[in-house]
């Protein structure tokens, strides 16, 4: 008779882990009863349990349990059904939601027998897996997540943290490593390359050998994500409180070349002549780091029209030397490097619209006198254009202005009028008179 060996997890009782119900979200732990009163299982699982044995604040809490999707909506009345990918519920309370799925299986070698269902993973024919709704047990839930410190279970049962893969130790080294083989894990779903990063950023952590290697190999993969995917993933990467060291990374393992090729492409050149860190790029991931740490909003289109900020220049020079004007050229470079960069990752119109405006600001913003000024300062995007002027000024790239304009905001209405009635050589400080002739010419 065949017999199939069930992995068994090591237990860490609650004596020996940090996990205290007080520090899960009171929602996260009311789902997990509810289900258990029920007679399902329920685990705590994925980044909360990490983030939790890590002293950290969680994100979010993510619960896992036997009960079907199905089962979820009778039992939770502030259920929502979500994804078709993969399906999961929502469980909606004032301004949480907390997720919850259902223990999925691999898919493969299962049968109907046993509850799972191999049809229903589909995976495309180069291995990547686009739908994942083969529900199974705990023990097979675990190999179809991606990292080691990802799938530790945390039992509300018996308080216990469950580890069938070693998790726990890589936790207290501080090493992400791809459950099973790294190569078909990033080939089933390459988005975990970009998790392995943000990780790798957000904790301080270092990507065990392996996982490492392959990273170097694959990053052709992420041309096979959906554009739309891409951007939530990106943005994710990006817009986080490490984005200076996540941005380092995407660059150091190759991958940034496969998202912002444009970006990649004028890095390489940059580089033989000057540091990255004076680049305006550089100067945006700082501004969202230090944005973020104080709790500032941040938007995305800013860091967008950063990324894309050389390339558009790099078009611009081009049709320059065809004979475009400065506005015509910035026009039609700005549609060209945003449909271009829209292939790979979708920018949403919203987005897009907004990048195009701050550039245009910068073009806008060069016409210092007359009428002009007053004008601009009422476009409902001045300020990012201007914030954006400021970033270029960090950079080297027209302080002359950015002096200008700082000044110009700092008078009184009255006084801005005055100043830009006047011819305005005769306005500027001495000191900045030479560079004002500059601030007329194109940019
Ligand atoms: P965060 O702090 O960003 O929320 P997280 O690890 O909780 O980190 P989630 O996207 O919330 O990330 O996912 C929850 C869990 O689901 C993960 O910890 C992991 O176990 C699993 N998971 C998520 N995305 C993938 C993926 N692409 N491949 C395999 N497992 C995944
Ligand atoms: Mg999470």
């Amino acid at each position: 008779m065949e017999t199939i060996s069930i992995p068994r997890p090591t237990i860490i009782p609650r004596s020996e882990h940090n996990i205290s119900r007080a520090r899960i979200s009171a929602n996260a732990v009311k789902v997990l009863y509810r289900l258990r009163q029920a007679g399902f299982r329920a685990c705590l699982v994925g980044g909360g349990v990490r983030d939790l044995i890590l002293g950290r604040e969680p994100k979010d809490f993510d619960v896992v349990t036997d009960a079907r999707p199905e089962q979820l909506y009778k039992l939770f009345r502030n259920c929502r059904l979500i994804g078709r990918r993969f399906r999961l519920a929502h469980v909606q309370f004032d301004r949480e939601i907390i997720e919850v799925a259902t223990f999925r299986s691999c898919g493969e070698g299962s049968d109907s027998d046993n509850g799972c269902d191999r049809h229903n993973v589909k995976r495309a024919t180069d291995g990547r897996i686009i739908r994942d709704n083969a529900y199974g047990s705990i023990e097979e839930d675990v190999w179809r997540r991606d990292f080691t410190i990802n799938a530790l279970y945390y039992d509300i049962e018996n308080f216990a943290v469950l580890d069938y893969v070693g998790g726990f130790i890589d936790l207290k080294a501080g090493l992400i490593r791809s459950i099973g083989d790294p190569t078909q894990r990033y080939k089933e779903d390459p988005v975990r390359m970009l998790r392995a990063i943000r990780f790798a950023a957000k904790l301080g952590f270092h990507l065990e050998n392996d996982t490492e290697a392959q990273l170097y190999q694959v990053g052709y993969l992420l041309r096979r994500i959906s554009p739309a995917r891409l951007f939530d993933e990106v943005l994710k990467l990006l817009i986080s409180g490490n984005a200076v060291y996540t941005f380092e990374l995407l660059r150091f393992y190759r991958l940034l070349g496969w998202l912002f090729p444009g970006t990649e492409n004028y890095l390489q050149k940059y580089y033989q002549h000057q540091s990255y860190q004076k680049t305006l790029l550089n100067e945006a991931l700082v501004n969202i780091e230090s944005r973020i740490s104080s709790s500032k909003s941040v938007n995305p289109a800013f860091l967008l029209a950063a990324l894309l900020w050389e390339p558009l220049k790099m078009q611009r020079q081009v049709l320059h030397a065809n004979g475009l004007d400065d506005s015509e050229s910035l026009r039609v470079a700005a549609d060209m490097v945003i449909q271009e960069q829209s292939r790979l990752i979708a920018l949403p119109r919203r987005y897009s619209l907004t990048v195009r405006e701050i550039w245009e600001i910068q073009q806008k913003m060069t016409m210092i006198s007359g009428k002009y000024p007053l004008q601009i300062l009422s476009h409902p995007r001045f300020r990012a254009g201007y914030d954006f002027l400021l970033l270029r000024a960090r950079a080297g790239e027209r302080a002359e202005l950015a002096e200008w304009w700082t000044n110009f905001l700092s008078l009184d209405e009255v006084e801005r009028a005055k100043l830009v009635r006047q011819p305005v050589t005769a306005k500027i400080p001495k000191k900045s008179r030479k560079a004002q002739t500059a601030v007329f010419q194109s940019q």
